[in-house]
């Protein structure tokens, strides 16, 4: 199941849970997310927020999902329109993982147009 942010979010005062996140699911209010080397708007402009698509409760990285236990006002809670199994965690976390290799292939081939212009 994804975690979502909740109300309480006091995110103009903090931004402890964005870095723990191993999948970078968590974005900054307003800001637009990025998934499979494209961006897409932002899914909160008030509040930090989790992208459910990105979201695997920190399966395979860690024992516990990282921004709920970072969070100082336990904001970060399951989100029950995303119910999912564990093997369903793991396949997205799998899917992530080419994400991230799709992604630095693209920064590659950008750096090597770059290159070619300059
Ligand atoms: S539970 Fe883990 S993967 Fe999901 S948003 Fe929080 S830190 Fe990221
Ligand atoms: S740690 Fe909690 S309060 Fe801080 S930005 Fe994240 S969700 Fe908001």
């Amino acid at each position: 199941m994804a975690l979502m942010i909740t109300d309480a979010c006091i995110s103009d005062r903090c931004d402890v849970c964005e870095p723990e996140c191993p999948n970078i699911a968590i974005y900054a209010p307003g800001r637009p997310y990025e998934l499979f080397g494209d961006d897409y708007e932002p899914l909160s402009t008030e509040k930090y927020y989790i992208v459910p698509g990105k979201c695997t409760e920190c399966v395979g990285f860690h024992e516990e999902p990282q921004c709920a236990a970072v969070c100082p006002v336990d904001c970060c809670v399951p989100d029950p329109n995303y119910p999912e199994t564990k093997d369903e965690l793991y396949a997205k976390k799998d899917m992530l993982e080419r994400d991230k290799v799709i992604v630095q292939r693209i920064e590659e081939i950008k750096e090597r147009k770059r290159n070619q212009t300059q």
